[in-house]
């Protein structure tokens, strides 16, 4: 085993390979970017070292620096974590020439995995089953359509060089072919630097289920089961679970040995994931109708790499550590097993109400769910097995930023249970107990999605969010009545304190004569919603909001937490404020409403209608319209690139372009105007 190792990545990944690396008593360095001076990665290991800038170019993809860091540090080897250069063939490469060792497969193996459409090539050779499509080099427009002609609509163009969800277009008619060609080689040559495509089957209802595959340098390869990741938005994951509901043991077997296949004929050596794209046509009741399609493998550690080690128990980067030192592989296939079930839900910082646009902003309040591991449970712990139920990862802390230079995840939650029934309520129980407070997440959007019915019955498909849009973008499920009576006594019991600690701050024991009553206004998604409160003369409190009143009454405040008791509800409510906005924490559900203060916003004046400004820190990528164009609502007008994703910025009315601000290729930061629209 390694002495020291150096972790070239940053955020909940590093923390999480150190932690495995300090159980082992294997020493870290880390790296950081001037953005990261203070993340936690940053304390979570041994030593670090500064490597540049905050862009990603600047830092964490310098990989001479990289090198040179390990090497001054007296580190033997590196690991990637996910991203950044974990799928980079020249670095893995570069390791070894300096003498350290790449946590991860052979360079060839990164190689012949790393485009798409090589190795379905290999893949198709080696006998594990691909979608019906074409992935050849010929790459003329013309046959391009040829072949998806031959194939028959829907089909898919993706980019060869793709990843992360990117590069992909799905193109339902012949006639929409040739615009569809072109808008992704644009995106595969801005995102990848290559514009080469496949074009395969669309599958309908698909699942995606994945394989997790471990290699030894010894010849040795298995799998550890199957992860279900069908759960996506933007083709990007938002819930895996392992095992796949339904799966039969036949098919895992199948699955599994066509991965270990795929493993194979490239002479893999560490952890791996082959991507299965599987059709249901007997729909989510006839899993033995299912049929599976070789889609990609990632050469690295993945994302959702511990629902694995919460139903088999292990820690697959000790694995990676093993078997990057060359020793065998701990267990043998049949050594295997599956204990319960395992959910992940991704934590991010985006806005599921508007398309999930990623957002920015500093973990003002952040609390975690009670009973969390970090590291998955030991299998050698024997029958504890259960007491990690609630992991919790991530690389962030109270106070910090989640900034734009990187990806949008702010931490996962993964939960085990002894069924998928019971690590579903958990997982709920979890979520409810998650607060995030100064940024936007999707945390209640993933609380939508656990209590959804599609996902309950495991009516799994990778449109499911689609599907069920109805249900999921429906609005807080603590009702705004409620949230105003437990922002009344969040106020009310603020104002006691204050009073306690300051006795010549009187506000709600001290009353001018004669009154009885006090109004208070907030500002709930752009509604103002006002609320009444009566003092009776015995001192107990009654509270109207709109056509809702009661007694209200709470129990004294411990960390923000109360029972609040109003008409005939009794909740068990956690508030935090933040300047005016009051956060909302219930077990139904969380919300944020905004104190109004009636005379501070007198003044304030409608937003101008021409401006078209950035939603976010990000680069300007295109216009799609230049000075003097006349313009339709909704129309497309720039595209930006943030956070590791497009967004494209659309004509709020009819309008006449006035001027461009900036130039592809600039930075623009947040509220930025990018163009003038003269509104028709
Ligand atoms: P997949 O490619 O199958 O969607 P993942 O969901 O594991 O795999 O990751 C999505 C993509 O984003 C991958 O290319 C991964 O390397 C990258 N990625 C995810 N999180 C980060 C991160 N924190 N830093 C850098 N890259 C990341
Ligand atoms: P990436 O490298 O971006 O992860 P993948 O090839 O793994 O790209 O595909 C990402 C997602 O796109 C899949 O998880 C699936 O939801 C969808 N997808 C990919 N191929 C197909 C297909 N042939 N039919 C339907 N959906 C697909
Ligand atoms: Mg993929």
């Amino acid at each position: 085993m390694f002495t020291k190792i150096l972790i070239a990545n940053r955020g909940e990944i590093a923390c999480r390979v150190a932690a495995t690396a300090r159980r082992l008593g294997v020493k870290t360095v880390a790296v950081y970017s001037d953005a990261d001076a203070n993340a936690k990665h940053v304390a979570a290991c041994d030593e670090a070292v500064h490597i540049g800038g905050s862009a990603p170019r600047d830092s964490y993809l310098q990989w001479q620096r990289i090198i040179d860091a390990a090497k001054a540090t007296g580190a033997q080897a590196i690991h990637p974590g996910y991203g950044f250069l974990s799928e980079n063939e020249d670095f893995a490469q570069a390791c070894a020439a300096n003498g350290l060792v790449f946590i991860g497969p052979p360079a060839s193996a990164i190689q012949a995995m790393g485009l798409k459409a090589e190795s379905k090539r290999l893949m198709e050779a080696a006998g594990v089953p691909l979608v019906p499509g074409y992935h050849g080099t010929d790459q003329s427009p013309a046959l391009l359509q040829a072949e998806a002609d031959r194939i028959g609509y829907p089909v898919l163009i993706k980019a060869s060089a793709g990843g992360g969800g990117k590069g992909m277009r799905a193109v339902d008619k012949a006639e929409d072919f040739m615009a569809a060609l072109e808008s992704c080689k644009r995106e595969a040559i801005n995102s990848f630097g290559s514009d080469a495509v496949l074009v395969e089957k669309y599958v309908q209802r698909p699942r995606h289920i994945e394989i997790q595959v471990f290699g030894d340098t010894h010849g040795q390869c298995v799998y550890l089961f199957e992860r279900d990741c069908s759960v996506q938005r933007r083709h990007q994951k938002v819930l895996e679970e392992a095992p796949a509901p339904g799966m039969t043991p036949e098919l895992r077997e199948q699955m599994g040995r066509a991965a270990v296949a795929a493993a194979q004929a490239v002479g893999y050596v560490g952890a791996g994931t082959v991507e299965f794209i599987v059709e249901q046509p007997g729909g989510y009741d006839r899993p033995q109708d299912m049929r599976f399609f070789f889609m990609e493998m990632n050469t690295r550690l993945q994302v959702e790499h511990p629902v694995t080690e919460a139903i088999t128990g292990l820690d697959l980067v000790e694995w990676q550590l093993r078997v990057a030192s060359r020793e065998p592989l701990p267990l043998r296939q049949d050594q295997l097993q599956i204990h319960g079930h395992a959910i992940e839900a991704r934590i991010c910082a985006e806005n599921p109400d508007k398309q999930f646009l990623p957002a920015t902003g500093t973990l003002a309040v952040y609390r975690k769910p009670a009973h969390v591991a970090f590291l998955p449970p030991l299998p050698q712990a024997g029958a504890g097995r259960g007491e990690g139920h609630v992991r919790f990862d991530d690389g962030v802390r109270e106070g910090d930023a989640i900034s734009p230079y990187y990806d949008s995840m702010v931490a996962k939650l993964i939960v085990h249970g002894r069924s998928r029934d019971e690590a579903l309520a958990r997982l709920d129980a979890a979520l409810a107990q998650t607060h995030i407070v100064g940024l936007t997440t999707n945390v209640q959007f993933l609380r939508h999605v656990v209590q959804s019915g599609a996902f309950a019955q495991a009516q799994l498909d990778t449109a499911l969010i689609q599907r069920e849009a109805v249900v999921l973008f429906e609005q807080d499920r603590v009702g705004q009545a409620t949230a105003v009576a437990a922002a009344v006594a969040q106020t009310l019991m603020a104002e006691r304190q204050l009073e306690t600690s300051d006795p010549f701050s009187r506000r709600d024991g001290w009353r001018p004569f004669g009154l009885t009553q006090r109004r208070f206004d907030f500002d709930y998604r752009g509604q103002t919603l006002s609320a009444t409160l009566t003092y009776a003369h015995d001192g107990a409190l009654h509270l109207a909001v709109g056509d809702a009143s009661g007694g209200l009454a709470f129990s004294s405040a411990a960390d923000g937490a109360f029972e609040l008791h109003w008409q005939d509800q009794r909740l068990w409510v956690h508030t935090h404020t933040l300047g005016e906005q009051v956060a909302v924490f219930t077990p139904l559900g969380a919300t944020t409403l905004t104190a109004l203060d009636a005379l501070a916003h007198a003044g304030e004046v409608a937003a101008e209608g021409g401006r078209l400004t950035a939603p976010m820190p990000g680069k300007v990528v295109s216009f799609a319209v230049k000075a003097g164009d006349a313009v339709k609502k909704g129309q497309p007008l720039a595209v930006m690139e943030a956070m590791k994703m497009e967004h494209t910025i659309a004509a709020p009315a009819d309008g006449t372009v006035a001027e461009l601000l900036y130039a592809p290729g600039d930075q623009v930061s947040e509220g930025a105007e990018l163009l003038k629209l003269a509104l028709a």
